[in-house]
C-alpha cells in the first residue's frame, strides 16, 4: 500500500498515534498522515515499525523506546519536541500506553508542558469489549493479571463482588489457566473471550465461565493467538429483597472485611436480616 498521505509538517508536538492489531486495514487517515509528517518516530521495536511504514510507503527516522530505555529516551525525544520538532509515539499494535510503553515519555511531556496530541485508533479492550454483549457503562480495565498464581487468584478474588464489567489482557500461554481459576472462583459468571481480533481467526466464546472453559480446554486452536478475557461484573441478586442501598454497602464493604462481618455490620445498621446478607455474599 502507497501513501497518498501528502508530507506536509506538522505542528510541533508528541503525537500518540494508535496502530492496527491485526487488520492493516485499521490504520487511520489520520495517523498515515501524521506518520508521514513527523520528523521522527518512536517506536516499541523498531524492526516491526518499520514494516508497518513500509506497507504505507514511508521512511523515517526512527528511535526505539521500550520498557528498559524509555526514562533515557524520554528526555532526547521531548528536548526535539521542545526545540520545534515533531515526534510519533507507536507501539507494537494499538494504542501507546495501553499495556505497552510511553507512560513515562507522556508524562514529562505534560510535565514540561510540551504539546501531547493523540491520534485514536485500534485498541485490543474497546474492540473486545464493544462486541462481547456485556454491559460496557462501567467497567475497568485491570491490564494483564499476575502470572504468580496466588496473586492472579488474589486479583480474580475481588471480582466476587465486583459490580463492573472487568477487561484483562492474556497471553496464550495462560488462557486456560486463567479461564480455570475464573471458572473456579466465579462459577456461573458470565464471561467472554475475544481472540485475535481483527484477524482471519477472530473468535468470541461467551457463556458461563465453566462453559467457556470447556470449550477452550478441548481445543488447542481456541488456546492460539491473542486474547481478551471479559468478565461480567457481579449483580446482586437480593437487591429487591434487600434494597440498594444496604446491597450498595455490603458490596463496598465485603472487599475490605471478611464476609460475616460485612453482613454484620450491614444487618445492624438496616435491621435486615444477617443470614440472607453473608448468603447472598457467598453466593
Ligand atoms: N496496546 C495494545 C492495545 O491497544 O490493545 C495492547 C498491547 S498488549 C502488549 C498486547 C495484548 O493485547 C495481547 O497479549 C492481547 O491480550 C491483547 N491483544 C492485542 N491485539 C489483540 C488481538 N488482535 N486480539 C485479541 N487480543 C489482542
Amino acid at each position: 500500500m502507497k501513501s497518498k498521505a501528502r508530507i506536509r509538517s506538522l505542528e510541533s508536538a508528541l503525537y500518540i498515534v494508535a496502530t492496527p492489531i491485526g487488520n492493516l486495514g485499521d490504520i487511520t487517515h489520520r495517523a498515515i498522515e501524521t506518520l508521514a509528517g513527523v520528523d521522527l518516530v518512536a517506536a516499541e521495536d523498531t524492526r516491526h515499525t518499520k514494516k508497518l511504514l513500509s506497507h504505507l510507503g514511508l521512511t523515517k527516522d526512527m528511535q526505539s523506546l521500550h520498557d528498559h530505555n524509555e526514562r533515557d529516551k524520554a528526555s532526547y525525544l521531548l528536548d526535539l519536541v521542545a526545540a520545534g520538532g515533531s515526534v510519533a509515539l507507536v507501539s507494537d499494535a494499538g494504542t501507546p500506553l495501553i499495556s505497552d510503553p510511553g507512560y513515562v515519555l507522556v508524562a514529562q511531556a505534560r510535565q514540561r508542558e510540551l504539546k501531547v496530541v493523540p491520534v485514536p485508533g485500534a485498541c485490543a479492550l474497546i474492540a473486545a469489549l464493544s462486541a462481547s454483549g456485556l454491559a460496557c457503562d462501567r467497567f475497568s480495565f485491570e491490564g494483564f493479571l499476575p502470572v504468580k498464581s496466588k496473586a492472579k487468584r488474589d486479583a480474580l478474588e475481588i471480582l466476587k463482588s465486583e459490580p463492573r464489567t472487568c477487561v484483562y489482557y492474556e497471553s496464550t500461554h495462560r488462557i486456560v489457566d486463567t479461564l480455570k481459576v475464573v471458572a473456579e472462583l466465579l462459577p456461573k459468571r458470565q464471561i467472554t473471550i475475544a481472540r485475535e481480533l481483527t484477524k482471519t481467526f477472530e473468535t468470541f466464546l461467551s457463556g458461563p465461565s465453566e462453559d467457556v472453559l470447556g470449550l477452550v480446554a478441548s481445543d488447542a486452536n481456541q488456546q492460539k493467538g491473542e486474547f481478551v478475557l471479559i468478565v461480567e461484573g457481579w449483580r446482586q441478586e437480593v437487591t429487591n429483597e434487600i434494597g440498594e442501598e444496604p446491597a450498595r454497602l455490603l458490596n463496598a464493604l465485603s472487599r475490605e472485611l471478611p464476609p460475616k462481618k460485612a453482613a454484620m455490620i450491614v444487618a445492624d445498621h438496616y435491621g435486615l436480616n444477617k443470614k440472607l446478607l453473608y448468603q447472598s455474599l457467598i453466593e
